[in-house]
């Protein structure tokens, strides 16, 4: 199959409320957070990695079109990522198959979005850079149900609310695509994310963004437009 073009999605992801991308259970931090968040461990920068909006992205996109609706898909309704393999399958051929190659449809073709992992845009980067940005501490409580009263106060580490990471989103173009029916899903995809969240205690008001900026391939995207389903 032959590569035909590449769309670059660009533009922020503005942080709405703190965000809590977890660094992983093993990661204890020296002196620090038991629930710190993600970092380049040779700066200290935190970062969205680009399988955390990959994976949300998927599957906001995934319930919406295969619950409950006209195409619904047993391996979502167990809980898993679509594994269908069709070419057909909007999912399958964006962010790729969770399928054993030989059984997806020959045709399937490589994963079409490739994710960067967003780094905080120029501004936030060098008020970073000159120790401006401090990371929030915020302690989640469990109401004791007895007695009414907080218990067991835990440190989470959030980025501030305010805060922008630049998003880069490659759209491979492919031989036999029809780009024009893909791309929207793409739309949809943000926009899903901007009525959800991103990253952990979003139930508790963490991970709230908005997409601001967005251009693809120079051209201005307007997700006010873009109905999610
Ligand atoms: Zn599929």
């Amino acid at each position: 199959m032959q590569l035909l073009s590449i769309r670059t999605l660009t533009g922020q992801i503005y942080l709405r409320s703190g965000l809590h991308i977890g660094a992983g259970k093993d990661t204890v931090e020296i002196g620090g957070m038991d629930q710190p968040v993600i970092k380049n461990p040779l700066t200290g920068a935190p970062y969205i990695p680009g399988s955390s909006l990959k994976g949300k992205m998927r599957s906001l996109l995934e319930v919406g079109l295969f619950m409950g609706r006209n195409e619904t898909r047993k391996a979502v309704l167990n809980g898993s990522p679509c594994d269908c393999g069709h070419r057909s399958c909007p999912v399958c051929v964006l962010f790729g198959a969770h399928k054993a190659p030989d059984k997806c449809d020959p045709d399937l073709g490589p994963t079409r979005l490739l994710f960067r992992d967003a780094i905080l845009s120029a501004e936030d980067a060098k008020r970073f850079s000159e120790g401006q940005l401090p990371m929030e501490v915020k302690y989640e409580n469990i109401i004791n149900r007895l007695k009414g009263v907080a218990e067991h106060p835990r440190p989470l580490e959030r980025v501030p609310a305010g805060i922008s990471f630049d998003l880069n989103i490659a759209f491979k173009i492919f031989e036999g695509d029809e780009p024009n029916t893909l791309e929207p899903y793409l739309f949809k995809g943000l926009k899903l994310i901007e009525m959800d969240a991103l990253g952990g205690g979003s139930s508790r008001g963490s991970g709230q963004v908005v997409f601001k900026n967005l251009m693809m391939d120079g051209e201005p995207v307007d997700l006010s437009s873009i109905k999610a389903f």
